[in-house]
């Protein structure tokens, strides 16, 4: 399986790290995508990626920092772009989930990372909260089909799937779609294209049943997978070979 979406780096992982991601092979997780959410974490992703074969990075300013970017960071987000084992520009986007947010920054601070993607042609991954009407129109307006895009974690209606089909892009899925009172995910798991779909931890978050609330690791991610080709009918080797190829052929590895 590929994890196209962890956060290795994050101090949740500080005190077995090593050990949990020395194991992921021999568990049936072949690669892992760690996603940067500032300059830092970045940086942190980078190097797990020089550490590990399996391991590549995303590079990117999560909107959650909107408030407090320089001209700084977003030349070091492009210095760091260059990497050999970064893959993606990520995590970007929109959050106006929790109080404090300021729309403009958050605008400003997503179309700036989208033009440096298409600067050093890369992908973007795509973060959305309560923000999906703004989300859907920067892309657009950016011309995302252009470098490609995946909106991680989608949570979206099947109307919203289908316009971000039109626009050529990808969608991840994780632990939310085993979760009881999903409503919109698992019809979003049985409506995307076979060839347009990723699996995904964010690990440590959104562990998925019967690990819910605990924290997450790409092992874990068999059971979203199961889930996931249950809703579609077919077999888990089936979603595991195509989800495999799909990440592989959306961050070009
Ligand atoms: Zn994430």
């Amino acid at each position: 399986m590929t994890d196209s979406h962890a956060h290795y780096d994050d101090k949740a992982f500080e005190s077995d790290r090593d050990a949990l991601l020395s194991s992921m092979n021999e568990n049936g997780v072949s690669l892992i995508i760690n996603v940067g959410d500032n300059a830092e974490s970045s940086k942190r992703s980078i190097a797990l990626a020089e550490k590990y074969d399996f391991i590549y990075a995303c590079v990117g300013i999560h909107p959650e920092h909107a408030n407090d970017i320089t001209d700084r960071d977003y030349d070091e987000i492009k210095e760091l772009s260059k990497h050999e084992k970064v893959v993606a520009i990520g995590e970007i986007g929109l959050d106006y989930h929790y109080d404090g947010y300021n729309k403009d920054n958050q605008k400003e601070l997503f179309r700036r990372q989208i033009k440096i993607a298409h600067e050093v042609n890369l992908p973007v991954v795509v973060h959305e909260r309560d923000a999906c009407a703004d989300v859907l129109e920067i892309l657009k307006d950016e011309d995302i089909g252009k470098t490609g895009g995946l909106l991680h974690c989608f949570s979206g209606s099947v109307e919203t799937l289908k316009i971000v089909m039109d626009m050529g892009m990808y969608i991840s899925l994780g632990g939310i779609v085993t979760f009881k009172n999903a409503k919109t995910a698992p019809e979003a798991a049985k409506h995307v294209p076979i060839d347009r779909l990723l699996l995904e931890t964010d690990c440590p978050y959104l562990a998925p049943a019967p690990f819910r609330g605990k924290r997450n690791n790409s092992i874990y991610m068999y059971y979203t997978a199961e889930k996931i080709a249950n809703l579609r009918g077919i077999s888990f080797e089936e979603l595991e070979a195509a989800t495999d190829e799909n990440a592989k052929r959306f961050y070009r590895i």
